[in-house]
């Protein structure tokens, strides 16, 4: 039986972030075997008939968002626990992230895909968090979202609970996991190699890494800073700084992408342009981490050299939403502000971030990250029939500035509707929840990992 094929007509406005960056004013989108066969005017396509036709008259539609670093799997039952004077965090996450069972995951992965679909994201990174991928490959394949996923490993100490081995069997793990998950469910699961960082990893993990990577043809991913100290530690360490050290033993590339990306000099963010090397930056995490963006904030330059950015929203616990609405609108606001200068970071450069430049960055330019002819039909479709959509005239402007995940409205991913008006339909949300946080409390009895619920009298 063929697959049904879906039509979306005359749409308010389609922004298609194809080459041209067209704009089309009541437009309609053709979709058949999970790809886009017709986009243009709806005039234009007033003959085409599909088994389903939505009404797209009060729709803003947009490509589906990609999300480049987003550990998905542990933090949803003890989302918001830390109090604001806890500087960093870290210890307490990975030890809880280490006390979850397979049931707890996958309930807790469960809850992060209906928030990430529900706010527009069709594809996101996982850097090596999921335990448990195997109880998790349900909650994929029912949400019909697109996961990159990988086993995190390192080889060397590390100043929280990581999982270390020597690096053969660090190498084999990622072999295999590489040869058993790469292009499950239709090609929806992609698995990379996933290093913690080069501080935790040896160099000659990395190199090896890297090579398994470039043979199984596709990617890795690790955690990368600089800054000051971490300059100081590595250059001391390897005589190089942490940027120029990874190009020093090869573990630079297209096929690399390095997250968060703070605090890099310009010899650093040269070496990254230089070698096509893409990045995942985590603005909201930047902004509530008290990061330091004015002085360590490089998005500007790096978007002048034309390094391929995705947008991440890092954790439940660190973000602590996964709306890549407003993590779009923190990656406009905060060089803006940081900057003291209203021309970085336009809207059209955050939108492309969280669609082409991201689906770039994360390997999946050609199928994926934009409204064109042959790319793989995924879709957001925007209720504009709401206060903070008015008035209309700039749809790039209100979707980066006025509006935020709330006003999703339908999400297509490989030409299935996953949210359709609103309704996700693979799992009963109230009872989810309600599992979510008795996991929760459970995790933080058997952790002891606990910290007062308010500063506010809570009785
Ligand atoms: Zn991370």
């Amino acid at each position: 039986m063929p697959a049904p094929t879906l039509k979306i007509d005359h749409a308010r406005y389609i922004l298609t972030l194809d080459r041209q960056r067209r704009i089309i004013e009541d437009g309609a989108i053709l979709i058949e075997g999970g790809r886009f066969l017709q986009v243009g005017k709806a005039a234009e396509l007033a003959e085409a008939r599909a088994d389903r036709v939505i009404d797209g008259r009060q729709l803003v539609i947009t490509p589906g968002f990609v999300n480049g670093h987003m550990h998905i799997s542990y933090a949803h039952p003890v989302r918001g626990i830390f109090p604001d004077e806890q500087a960093s965090p870290l210890v307490h996450v990975f030890n809880l992230q280490t006390a979850m069972t397979e049931e707890e995951e996958y309930h807790a992965t469960l809850l992060g895909l209906v928030e990430l679909v529900k706010n527009g994201t069709v594809c996101f990174l996982d850097p090596g968090s999921t335990k448990f991928p195997d109880a998790c490959l349900q909650a994929y394949e029912d949400s019909g979202m697109r996961v990159i996923l990988g086993e995190c490993v390192t080889d060397q100490p590390a100043p929280f609970t990581l999982p270390r081995y020597d690096a053969r069997e660090a190498v084999a793990r990622t072999s295999s996991f590489i040869a058993k998950w790469n292009g499950r469910l239709e090609g929806r699961i992609r698995a990379w190699a996933m290093p913690f960082s080069h501080e935790t990893c040896s160099p000659g993990l990395l190199e090896a890494l890297k090579r398994v990577a470039d043979e199984h043809g596709t990617g890795l991913t690790l955690h990368h800073g600089s800054g000051t100290k971490a300059r100081q530690d590595s250059i001391a360490r390897h005589g190089y700084t942490p940027t120029a050290y990874l190009e020093s033993i090869g573990v630079m590339g297209p096929n690399v992408l390095l997250a968060h990306c703070l605090g890099l000099d310009e010899a650093e963010i040269d070496s990254i342009a230089r070698t096509g090397t893409a990045i995942a930056m985590c603005p909201v995490t930047a902004a509530k981490g008290g990061r330091g963006v004015p002085e360590h904030g490089r998005m500007p330059e790096f978007l002048a050299r034309g390094v391929k950015i995705a947008l991440g929203c890092d954790s439940p616990n660190n973000s602590n939403h996964l709306d890549m609405v407003r993590t779009m609108n923190m990656a406009a606001l905060q060089y803006k502000d940081a900057r003291q200068d209203t021309r970085q970071v336009p809207a059209e450069a955050a939108l492309e971030m969280a669609t082409r430049h991201g689906a770039e960055a994360m390997g999946l330019g050609d199928e994926l990250g934009s409204i064109e002819i042959g790319k793989k039909a995924d879709l957001v479709c925007f209720d504009v029939l709401r206060p903070e959509w008015q008035s209309m005239w700039n749809p790039l402007n209100n979707l980066v500035y006025n509006a935020d995940g709330r006003s999703v409205h339908t999400v297509v991913i490989d030409g299935r509707i996953v949210v359709d008006a609103y309704r996700q339909s693979f799992v009963e949300e109230p009872r989810l929840f309600a599992k979510v946080q008795e996991i929760g409390e459970r995790l933080q009895a058997r952790t002891g990992i606990r910290f007062p619920r308010s500063r506010w009298p809570l009785s």
